[in-house]
Order: structure tokens, then C-alpha cells, then sequence
């Protein structure tokens, strides 16, 4: 029979968050039933299960992934990893998305996760409803989660909790841009870019800068498109292949169907690829009803990037930016896990909303724009390392930063080659002797 001590966790999602997620339930079997992952496809992986289709499949989804074929990745695997699960030994450093994949697959393989995974299924709504379990006093919240299988089968259960791990490189972020009617081209987003044949011999100016935006021109380069770099950060000052000239923001499209930047230049062009970014899209999720406020690419207030203050039972596991994923992932999971067995406290609502605030208003204030609030960055290390000693599991290794940082300046030096290098990770003991 089923312990009714033990907690009942849903998980949206059996990507990287998800299988981790899935995995450090399955590791406390003392305090949790085995969890329920909900998963709309039929594989696990996510991001890195790459599907060549665009737009929307026979079930009216979206497609989710934005892989696009040829990615390599752009973190080195010693510094992508979940800490207590290596890549093999005999791959390289930047590995094709395939081997990510199968990464992944072994993940869940060896964790035994699969049997709890329910693929086909949509999590369609995730509400919290007010309960009193025999013998309490107190009412405690409680999850009500509706899923629809593939034969469109409707199903509602309670949980204890809800970690949300259904990713956030699916929905498009289009910038409004004046006059786009009148392009006469091809416009898409780096979601629906798969790889750079088609472009070939075309002019095309890619919007964005980031990682995508940087990778898909050096792709297009290669193929012999011409590529228009356009983008509001400070000038690149690397050298970029002869196929890419950097220009500014577009600014808007005129009558005639040409582009105008910013600086006042125009030019024409076969296509239009916007790289940039993605908005947070939960459809499943009543914002308002959670204390939320959710927009394009920011959410807010969530408690350590984490936890809605007014609902400490439900997560949202990696919406930070700019980070290592998976060991993000598991930092956030493990400190999640200690919240609910009781291990961790967290501090009143209020309490929690005011640190929030600060936070936010912090970086405000040193001048950081609204929609990169959830970028971490350089501020990943002690965030991991505050959720780790909080809970009281092991640290990040420092060598990870390090490795981090070091990949950082080398692909600002090397952009196209960064990807040859190989490392070896060492131990803390062994970097702090040589340096
Ligand atoms: P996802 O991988 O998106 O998984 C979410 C899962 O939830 C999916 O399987 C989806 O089907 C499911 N789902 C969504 N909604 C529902 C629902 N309503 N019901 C049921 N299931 C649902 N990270 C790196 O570490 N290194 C890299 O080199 C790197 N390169 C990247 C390149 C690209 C092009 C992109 C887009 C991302 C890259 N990332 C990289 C980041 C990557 O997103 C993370 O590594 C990680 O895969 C995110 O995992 P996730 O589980 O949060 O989300």
C-alpha cells in the first residue's frame, strides 16, 4: 500500500532539471514516494533531444527543442556534468548535442528513473488547493495536477509538491520591430534554425549577439551566406570571419522592405534570423493566483531563484541565466529536497518577499537592466555554494569555476576554435599547488 507519511512530488518535465530532480527523490526513499514525471514527449533529454521537424507537430504542440544539428557544445563536459555523474572518459571536452543526449539517457538509465516517467503526457494545470489531513490541525497546501496522455485521457492527482523543470529555450522572444510587415524576406527564429545550407549564397542579418547568435553566423559563414551581425553590445573585437560584418541594432524595416540599423545605414536582405532568446511560458501555471509576476524574459518574486514566496512547496528548478545547467540543477534540486523534508527552513513569506526585493533592487541599482535579472554569471559560485551550505551537501569543486572562466577568455580569443581544446580536471588540492 502506499506509506501515507511518505511525500508525493510531481515533476514537469524529464529534461536535465527533471531527471535530476527525479533522481534526488528516488535517493530519499525514507521521506518520499517515488515522484511522477510528467513528460509531453517520448523522450527524456529535452533541449538535447534534437528533432529536425519545425513549428507545430501532428499533436498541435510546438516543437520544443531548439537544437540545431552541428552544435557542439559550449561548455566543456568536466564543467557541464552533474558533480557526482562524469561524462566518459574517452570524449572529448565540447561534445556534439547527440552525446549529450546519450549522456543524459545513461543518466536516467543508472538512476533507474524511467519506470517513474509517464512520456505523452501534458501536465495542463498545476493548482494549489487548501487541505487538512486527518489529524492536523493546520491546512497545508496541496497540488492539484490535471495531465492528458496521448489518447487525450484527462487525470487530476494530488502532491505534496510541484517541481517545475519544463525549460525555457522553447517559446520565441521576438522584439517588436517597426515596419517588419513590409520585409520581403524569410524571418525566423534561432528556435526553428536547424542548420545553414538553405542560407547559402544569401544575405542574412542575424539579430542578437549571444550564444546563439554568435554560432548560428559562424555556421552561415561557412556555408557562404552573408552575414550581418547585428546587435546593441558593446563592438566584438575578436576577428570574425570575412563572411560576417557587425553592424548595430535593427531599428526598423522601411516601406521599401529594407533594413535600417540604429547608426543609420540600410541594407537589404534574403533573411531575417532573430537570436533573441526566449520567453518564460507556463501555461499549466495561474501566475497572478501564485503571487508571480511573470513577463517575457523575467519572473519575479522567486526566493533564491527558486521559490515562490507565497508557495514554498512549489520550484522552479534552472531559470537562472548565464550558468552551468546541470550543476545548477542539482544544487537547486538538493536545497529543494531539504526544504521539504523540514532539514532547511525557509523564512516567513514576508521575510522572503523583502529579500527578493533587495536583491533585485541591488542590481538595479548597479545598473543591471530589468530582463537580465536572472542572469547569475559570476555570481553563480556563491549562489550555489549559499544553497549548498544552507542544506549541508558538498560544495562546488573550485576547479569547476576556474575551468569555467578560463573556457570564458579563450572563447572571447578563439571563437571558432575554443571548441578543439581538451582539458583534465584536477583536483582543488592539486590548483591550488600549481598556482
Ligand atoms: P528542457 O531540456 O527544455 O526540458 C524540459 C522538458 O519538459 C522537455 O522534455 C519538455 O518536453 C517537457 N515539458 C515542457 N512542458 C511540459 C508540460 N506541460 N507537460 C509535460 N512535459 C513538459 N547547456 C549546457 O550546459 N551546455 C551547452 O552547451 C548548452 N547549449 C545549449 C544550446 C541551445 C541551442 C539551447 C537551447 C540550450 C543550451 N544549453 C546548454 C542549456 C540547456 O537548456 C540546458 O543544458 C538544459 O538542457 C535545460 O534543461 P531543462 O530540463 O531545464 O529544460
Amino acid at each position: 500500500g502506499v506509506d501515507l507519511m511518505l511525500q508525493r512530488v510531481a515533476v514537469v518535465g524529464a529534461g536535465a532539471a527533471g531527471l535530476c530532480a527525479a533522481r534526488h527523490i528516488l535517493s530519499r526513499s525514507g521521506r518520499f514516494a517515488p515522484p511522477v514525471v510528467f513528460e509531453l514527449s517520448e523522450n527524456v533529454g529535452g533541449t538535447w533531444c534534437y528533432d529536425e521537424r519545425v513549428g507545430k507537430l501532428d499533436n498541435g504542440l510546438p516543437v520544443h527543442s531548439s537544437m540545431y544539428r552541428d552544435l557542439r557544445t559550449n561548455l566543456p563536459k568536466e564543467v557541464m556534468m552533474f558533480p557526482d555523474f562524469p561524462f566518459e572518459p574517452q570524449l572529448s571536452s565540447f561534445l556534439p548535442h547527440q552525446e549529450v543526449q546519450r549522456y543524459l539517457e545513461r543518466y536516467c538509465q543508472s538512476h533507474s528513473i524511467r519506470p517513474h516517467i509517464r512520456f505523452n503526457t501534458v501536465v495542463e494545470s498545476v493548482k494549489p488547493v487548501n487541505v487538512t489531513t486527518e489529524g492536523e490541525v493546520e491546512e497545508r497546501t496541496a497540488w492539484e495536477v490535471t495531465s492528458s496522455d496521448s489518447s487525450g485521457h484527462q487525470k487530476t492527482e494530488m502532491f505534496d509538491s510541484v517541481f517545475v523543470c519544463s525549460g525555457h529555450y522553447s517559446d520565441p522572444h521576438i522584439p517588436l520591430i517597426p515596419g517588419i510587415e513590409n520585409f520581403k524576406g524569410k524571418v525566423l527564429h534561432s528556435h526553428s534554425y536547424r542548420f545553414a545550407e538553405p542560407f547559402a549564397g544569401q544575405s542574412v542579418v542575424v539579430l542578437g549577439a549571444k550564444a546563439s547568435g554568435l554560432d548560428i553566423s559562424l555556421e552561415l559563414a561557412n556555408v557562404g551566406a552573408q552575414v550581418t551581425l547585428s546587435h546593441r553590445r558593446p563592438r566584438i573585437t575578436f576577428p570574425l570571419p570575412d563572411g560576417i560584418q557587425q553592424s548595430s541594432s535593427v531599428e526598423a524595416v522601411e516601406d521599401d522592405g529594407r533594413i535600417r540599423f540604429q547608426d543609420g545605414s540600410v541594407t537589404e536582405a534574403d533573411v531575417l534570423m532573430f537570436c533573441t532568446g526566449y520567453n518564460f511560458r507556463f501555461p499549466f501555471l495561474d501566475a497572478a493566483q501564485l503571487g508571480v509576476d511573470i513577463q517575457d524574459q523575467m519572473m519575479s518574486p522567486l526566493y533564491r531563484f527558486l521559490v515562490p514566496p507565497a508557495f514554498p512547496s512549489l520550484f522552479f528548478i534552472g531559470i537562472c541565466k548565464i550558468i552551468c545547467p546541470f550543476p545548477n540543477f542539482n544544487c537547486q534540486v538538493q536545497f529543494a529536497l531539504a526544504v521539504l523534508e523540514g532539514s532547511v527552513t525557509l523564512p516567513s513569506r514576508v521575510q522572503m518577499e523583502d529579500e527578493v526585493r533587495r536583491e533585485l533592487q541591488e542590481k538595479l541599482e548597479r545598473g543591471v537592466q530589468h530582463r537580465h535579472l536572472l542572469i547569475l554569471d559570476q555570481d553563480q559560485w556563491e549562489y550555489c555554494n549559499t544553497l549548498a551550505r544552507t542544506a549541508g551537501f558538498p560544495l562546488l569543486p573550485m576547479v569547476i569555476r576556474s575551468l569555467y572562466e578560463e573556457v570564458w577568455r579563450q572563447r572571447q580569443i578563439h571563437p571558432k576554435n575554443y571548441r578543439k581544446l581538451n582539458y583534465r580536471l584536477i583536483s582543488d588540492l592539486e590548483w591550488e599547488l600549481i598556482n
